[in-house]
């Protein structure tokens, strides 16, 4: 199978290798070198302020999301969740479930964020004179907010929301920012020391390209500071235990220790072939090149800011749905199958792992072949 899914996504072969070995057994200072190197790397690909911490966590992306809705806020907060999707809902279920108090900034799917979505919200001094907003309709209109919860690339829909722009409202009203960049870490820029950015949540599957079962938190000043003064009520997903554990180079539990030797794996591999930078640009460039090769085919953009992890296609004509069980059945490749209500009209073609435009070409035969078999 060819997989243009968004994840778990293909492999290459230096991490296939260290997936048919036994686990090691991890309590050695041999593996807490590598957790170490690992905590080194992902600091220094995050762009994270002098200070910072990672924490390897072993469960999927949304574990991470939790440790941080649980560690990081309580109560006392009250945070904007920007929700333009099922990632964005995720974060306000997860606010909901632990109590914190939330206003969610709901956008159409496909719509990027604009100034004027959070022109409501601002409620520092120096608004910005954008348009005209209609005081009042919020939620927090009195009590301002402490925190904002963003998924920076929205993988249900393929927008990628403006770091520049978040990061800016968040420094001029003092919010505490989370940003879930579990699909945008090294597919699109990230810099936590230049955004802002207190928290940055990545996951073992997505572009780091290697197998489920871990995620990442990387973990600024302020956020640690956080972690001091909040006490979660978990303890799987307690993060000053992991911190602790995690000063010299071990986890609290047994994590995924194959999965985190691949990972130590393809970060070295980036920073030895040009770090994050060549590889977003190897990302970016697969996807223009997609995108090149369909513009006649009967599929629209549906984000207005798309990614480079992803490109989301609007079929107006033809279900969605259709196209992927056709493309997984007849042509063994994977695409990515929408749910809700966008399952019939959307599906989503995955630029992150290990492929090449060798395989774009694979990909865009069998969609003409599928479209002209039933007479497009
Ligand atoms: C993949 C992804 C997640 C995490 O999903 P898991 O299934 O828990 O790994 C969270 N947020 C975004 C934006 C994602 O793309």
């Amino acid at each position: 199978m060819l997989n243009f899914t968004v994840g778990p996504v293909q492999s290459n072969e230096e991490v296939l290798q260290i997936g048919a070995q036994s686990a090691p057994y991890f309590r050695t200072p041999e593996f807490s070198e590598i957790m170490l190197e690992n905590e080194r790397l992902m600091n220094k690909f995050a762009g994270a302020p002098a200070g910072s911490r990672t924490v390897f966590i072993t469960g999927s992306g949304t574990a991470s999301m939790e440790a941080a809705v649980m560690n990081l806020l309580d109560g006392d907060d009250r945070a904007l969740v920007i929700n333009g999707g099922s990632f964005g809902g995720r974060f306000c279920k997860l606010c909901e479930i632990h109590g914190i108090p939330y206003t969610p900034i709901q956008l159409e799917a496909g719509h990027a964020l604009c100034a004027a979505d959070l022109a409501p919200y601002d409620s520092s001094d120096e608004q910005h004179d954008t348009t005209t907003v209609e005081t009042g309709s919020a939620s927090g209109s009195d009590g301002r907010y402490t925190a904002l919860l963003v998924n920076i690339h929205e993988t249900s829909t393929g927008v990628l929301y403006d770091i520049d722009l978040i990061s800016d409202f968040c420094r001029r009203n003092g919010l505490f920012l989370i940003v879930d960049a579990i699909s945008a870490f090294l597919t699109d820029p990230i810099d936590m020391a230049e955004s802002g950015i207190d928290v940055m949540i990545t996951g073992s599957q997505k572009a780091l390209a290697v197998p489920p079962g871990v995620s990442v938190m990387v973990l600024g000043p302020r956020a640690l500071e956080r972690t001091e003064r909040i006490d979660s009520r978990c303890m799987y997903l307690d993060l000053k235990d992991a911190l602790k554990n995690g000063e010299r180079g071990q986890t609290p539990f047994t994590p995924a220790v194959t999965t985190l030797l691949q990972i130590n794996a393809r970060l070295r591999d980036i920073e030895a072939h040009g770090g994050p930078e060549s590889e977003i640009r190897r990302v970016h460039e697969l996807a223009e090149d997609f995108r090149s090769r369909i513009t006649d085919l009967p599929f629209k953009l549906f984000s207005e800011r798309p990614s480079n992890a992803v490109t989301s296609l609007y079929t107006e004509d033809i279900s969605a749905k259709e196209i992927f069980t056709a493309l997984k059945d007849e042509y063994g490749i994977w695409i990515c199958p929408n749910g809700g209500d966008l399952a019939e009209r959307v599906f989503r073609v995955g630029h992150i792992g290990n492929l090449k435009t060798e395989d774009n070409e694979t990909l865009v035969d069998a969609l003409r072949d599928y479209l002209h078999k039933r007479g497009f």
